[in-house]
Formats: structure tokens, sequence, C-alpha cells
């Protein structure tokens, strides 16, 4: 063979690979769009960083939020867990059993998901059901040994802090989930209730789970509607916050403070104070406006 017929041999063998990556990256590209089409909003709610000089602000110790809750709004719903920030296995959380049921849930989220519950039920006609909620580290364990490709090691599970929940419908459980009513009514108005769509199709590389329609994570307002807004996953909200900045989200003031005194506005109509995993704090607070 001479080298001219060899190097289009090459270059016809190169030219096949590229179209065939085309052809086939085509219509995964096209399944994510589809999915931020049908699953998230148009942007509505913007973040605007504030001058801190803008607000006046009251320095309070992490002890005097501990001491007074209620005061505070002290609550667990901003806390990251992933495989970079873990929870150990001694760490307990607020867990309390939803209503009159022996399903544990996070306290943080309980009121939320009675109202989203409620709304799945008048959209759809029938009830969303919980498969899984609060899970042990031995839970957990078991679990990641039956199918490490699917769970997270235990200590990496947001399960653990009752955070999260995997839902169902009637006859529609897992991926099966999106073919029902009530999966397509969760994937588009769970932010209205402060929950997420935590490992949504296309950010496998940022949250390291493939799409869980299912699993549904409680964050609260702004920050679910940001959220699902911005198409984001919790990691990349995290990553919008400058430390020790107040930001407009909505009609909320939302920042990160790293501690161990919180800045927190002089008035404000409600507030929620919560750890992160990460050492800091969000302060949330709704405006007074
Ligand atoms: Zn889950």
């Amino acid at each position: 063979m001479n080298w001219s017929l060899r190097k289009t041999i090459i270059l016809l063998s190169i030219l096949l690979v590229v179209i065939a990556l085309l052809i086939f990256r085509q219509p995964l590209a096209e399944a994510a769009g589809d999915f931020y089409e049908r699953y998230f909003r148009k942007p509505s709610i913007g973040m605007e960083a504030l001058d801190s000089g803008s607000l006046s602000l009251k320095e309070v110790s992490i002890d005097e939020v501990y001491a007074n809750p209620d005061l505070f709004g002290f609550n667990e719903s901003m806390l990251l867990v992933n495989k970079t920030n873990k929870v150990g296995k001694e760490d307990s959380f607020d867990i309390i059993y939803y209503k009159d049921t022996d399903v544990p849930m996070n306290r943080a989220i309980v009121s939320d998901y009675s109202k989203f519950s409620a709304a799945v039920l008048d959209a759809c006609g029938e009830k969303m059901f919980v498969m899984s909620s609060v899970r042990s580290f031995e839970e957990q364990d078991q679990l990641f040994k039956e199918d490490p490709e699917v769970a997270a090691p235990p200590g990496e599970s947001e399960h653990h802090t009752g955070l999260a929940l995997d839902v169902y419908a009637y006859q529609f459980a897992g991926p099966g989930f999106l073919d029902s009513p009530v999966g397509k009514f969760v994937q588009k108005n769970c932010a209205d209730f402060g929950f997420i769509i935590r490992y949504p199709e296309g950010k496998e590389g940022l949250t390291g789970f493939s799409y869980e329609p299912w699993h549904i994570r409680y964050v609260g307002f702004p920050h679910s509607l940001y959220i699902s807004d911005h198409r984001i996953t919790l990691e990349e909200y995290f990553d919008r916050f400058e430390f020790d900045r107040y930001y407009r989200i909505d009609s909320y003031l939302v920042s990160r403070q790293e501690g161990p005194s919180l800045w927190i506005p002089e008035n404000y109509d409600w507030i929620s104070v919560s750890p992160d995993n990460t050492g800091s704090f969000f302060v949330t607070i709704k405006d007074t406006l």
C-alpha cells in the first residue's frame, strides 16, 4: 500500500469516528435539553449581592443561636452531604415522625412536605408515597453492599439527615415514577414546596449520581426556587455564595457565614439559621418589605 492511500484510509477512519460521535451524542444532548424544558422553570428570580453597609446587622454568637433555637429559627435544612462532605456515624439529626405515621423525617421538612403531599393529591387525584426516608449507617451499608453502583456508601447519603425522601406513586416507582402523573407533577412543582430534584439529569459529573426522579431533597425557600429556576445542583448553589456576604434572592436575604459569630439583620419577618455540614452556616431571613 502506498503512503497516500494509507493516509486517505486513516483520514477517512477519523472522519467516520467523528461522524459516529456526532450522531450518537446528539440524542443525549437533546434528551438532557428535553429534561430541562419539561422539569425546570424559566429563570424568574435573581441573586443580587448586597453592600454590607446597606444592611443593619447585629452580631450573634453560635452559642446564643444554639441556646435559643426557636428565636433564631434554628434547623438543619441546608446540610450538604456528598462524597466530600460526609456525616459521621455518631452524628444525630433532628428526626421526628411525620404526623401520625411511622415515617421518620427531619423536623425541618414536615410542614412543607404536608403541603406538598396535599397538593399532589389535589392535582393528580392520587397519593404520593414515601419509599425511604431516614437511613441508619447500617441500613445504608446494607444497600451499598447490595448495589454499589446506585447506593452511596454510609456517611455519604443525604438519607442519614432525614432531609431526603424517595417517593413513588402506586405502581410507579424508581425510574418509572416519571411515567405517572404524580412523578411529572413532582418534577415540575417540588420547588414550590421547598424541595429540589437533588440528582438531575445531565449533572451526573457534579453530583456523582445518575438522574433520580424519585429522590427529593428539602432545602426550603428561597433556595429551592433559585436552584430549580437556574438549573443547578446544591453543590453549584453553595459555590455561588461568597462567605459573610448577604444576597437578595426573591423576597429573602441569604448569607453563608463561617462563624463563630453570625451577622443577622436587625429586622425580619422570618428567620432560618442552618449549619451546612462544611463548618459554616446559612442565615436566611424574609424581608420585612
Ligand atoms: Zn434517595
